[in-house]
């Protein structure tokens, strides 16, 4: 089966200088940014359309995008504010930084459009400390060339609709990539999660209503209004509208972003990303970013990669960031490297995760250097299941997941590990 490319948050993608205004126009960019500043559509209509397209939000929650706009008190006084999340730091997760760099000008109307469809005449677009080489440049000369061209800022082209964009750059901290840590980083306070409720919608940056989408959700917003929101829900199953970018990396011939339709069987992802690397076996796949549980590579190969399916095969849509592991792969070596990764981007607010995520990595090592006991696997397990559920943001859950999830499939590696003091029971080649 041959499937359409770019269709949505990557438009421009095969257009030379993709990222500049006149490219976007060219390929109808502002089209429908311009239809609302002129009045023609009204913010009800651009929600009820982003509801019926299905939009989902691609940040890793999957939270729908229209119902969470819905949330917003739009004709409440005072100020409200859009954000962007482009913090991308999910391990394996190396999409939005593409948009940021291939199409700014769509991420830029999105934004727009969701302000006033919001209410909010102020935007921020958060972007990760480490993308000042290319992504934020690029973004900041987009912002500069949107604000030239009279698409920006007070009174846009005559009319009475407001719109002022800024960039902030974070300092390189994952968490602060949950939405409320963002706020408080964003305030230029420490990036610590916030208790919930009051949910942003009521109590966001400053205290005032805020709506915050993730970056290829709301570049994905332009293309949904412009050709529709039956168009866009039926490229994908139900409950899983449109495109998705798929970050692929690990053994696989093809690695990079794939923006497929939702709903593509994971068969045909790994065909159209060359297969497996050295045509050897799939093992495991991680279908959307470390946090989200593994799937043995028997499993996934059935699943299809969206919401539905894959939740029904026990793991998550996530950030659609597939981490692809072949035969060679030592499944405790992965899970030890990834409990590092949520050890040391921990908060340190809520004492399950704080401690929680040392205890796993060190058990890890333990096992990982000759010196683990057999009820070390009980233990971790244990220990995941404490954390779980109980702390202020989802990093405890992103911690507890993995190790739940390797422990299920992939337990007899973890024995034979322990038994064998620290031997791997495959021998990795890389
Ligand atoms: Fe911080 Fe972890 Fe608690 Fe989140 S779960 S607030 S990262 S300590």
């Amino acid at each position: 089966m041959t499937y359409q490319r770019n269709l949505v948050s990557l438009n421009t993608l095969n257009e030379d200088r993709s990222w500049e205004l006149a490219t976007y126009e060219r390929c109808g960019g502002y089209t429908v940014w311009r239809q609302v500043i002129a009045g023609e559509i009204s913010p009800k209509e651009i929600v009820d359309a982003i509801k019926d397209s299905g939009l989902r939000g691609r940040g890793g929650a999957g939270f729908p995008t229209g119902l969470k706009w819905s949330f917003m008190p739009r004709s409440a006084a005072g100020q409200k504010y859009i954000i962007c999340n482009s913090d991308e730091s999910e391990p394996g997760t190396c999409h939005d930084r593409d948009i940021l760099r291939y199409n700014p000008h769509a991420l830029i109307e999105g934004m727009a459009i969701a302000g006033y469809a919001t209410g909010a005449d102020v935007g921020y677009n958060y972007i990760r400390g480490e993308f000042m080489d290319e992504p934020v440049p690029r973004f900041e000369a987009a912002v500069k060339e949107a604000y030239d061209a009279g698409l920006l800022g007070k009174r846009i082209l005559g009319s009475g609709v407001d719109f002022d964009l800024h960039t902030f750059v974070g300092a390189g901290a994952y968490i602060c990539g949950e939405e409320t840590a963002l706020l408080e980083s964003l305030e230029g306070k420490p990036g610590k999660p916030r208790f919930k409720p009051p949910f942003p919608a009521s109590y966001g940056l400053y205290g005032r209503p805020t709506t915050i989408n993730n970056t290829q959700t709301l570049a994905s917003v332009p293309m949904i209004l412009r050709k529709g929101a039956k168009w866009y829900a039926g490229l994908g199953p139900e409950g899983s509208g449109g495109t998705a970018l798929f970050s692929v990396s690990g053994h696989i011939e093809k690695p990079g972003n794939y923006e497929l339709p939702m709903g593509i069987p994971f068969k045909d992802l790994l065909e159209i990303c060359g297969g497996i690397l050295g045509g050897r076996q799939l093992k495991a796949v991680i279908p959307g970013g470390s946090s989200v549980p593994v799937l043995p590579g028997e499993l996934i190969m059935s699943c299809t990669m969206d919401y539905a399916s894959l939740q029904q095969a026990g793991s998550s849509f996530g950030t659609g960031a597939v981490i692809v592991m072949a035969d060679t792969t030592c499944m405790v070596r992965v899970l030890q490297r990834i409990s590092r990764f949520y050890m040391s981007e921990s908060c340190g607010q809520c004492t399950p995760c704080r401690e929680g995520t040392g205890w796993l990595y060190r058990m890890l090592t333990r096992i990982v250097d000759g010196k683990g006991r057999e009820e070390d696997l009980e233990l971790l397990l244990e220990v995941a299941n404490r954390i779980e559920g109980r702390t202020i943001c989802a990093l405890g859950d992103a911690a507890a997941w993995p190790v739940q999830s390797f422990l299920k499939h992939f337990y007899q590696e973890f024995e034979y590990m322990v038994r064998n003091e620290g031997r791997s029971m495959v021998i990795e080649t890389g």
